[in-house]
């Protein structure tokens, strides 16, 4: 999706978020990631679901670079922005809340609150 027309080709130094990363693992595949803030976090969710086919697995650190997907601002832990998934935020410049539910970028629909987190100064990714 280009909402915005521009592709995405400046370089800079952005902000980055170090998450610990937690995997589901079945066959021999990651079928799920999660991205937690603390390594003590991310590590309380391995003993979990420990069998042969289907496990949990702590995958490591990742780092995550913070900007607007649409207009490639730099985003801070404390900003305002919605999150779609652990790679695509949008700042508030860019999204309309168009009802309580429901997020825009650029006339298009970004998803509903069950795929969409808002982030303000009050809540920071976890
Ligand atoms: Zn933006």
């Amino acid at each position: 999706m280009d909402v915005c027309g521009a592709s995405r080709e400046s370089v800079g130094v952005s902000m980055k978020l170090t998450k610990y990363v937690v995997g589901t693992v079945f066959n021999d595949r990651i079928i799920e990631k999660r991205y937690l803030r603390t390594k003590e976090r991310a590590l309380k969710l391995v003993p979990d679901n420990q069998r042969d086919n289907y496990y949990t697995k702590y995958l490591g650190e990742e780092e995550i670079d913070l900007y607007c997907e649409c207009c490639d601002k730099e985003l801070s832990a404390g900003d305002t922005y919605i999150k779609e998934d652990e790679h695509t935020r949008y700042c508030e410049d860019c999204y309309e809340e168009d009802t309580i539910t429901f997020y825009t970028v650029g006339g298009e629909p970004v998803g509903n609150d069950n795929e969409i987190v808002s982030y303000d100064s009050m809540w920071l990714e976890h």
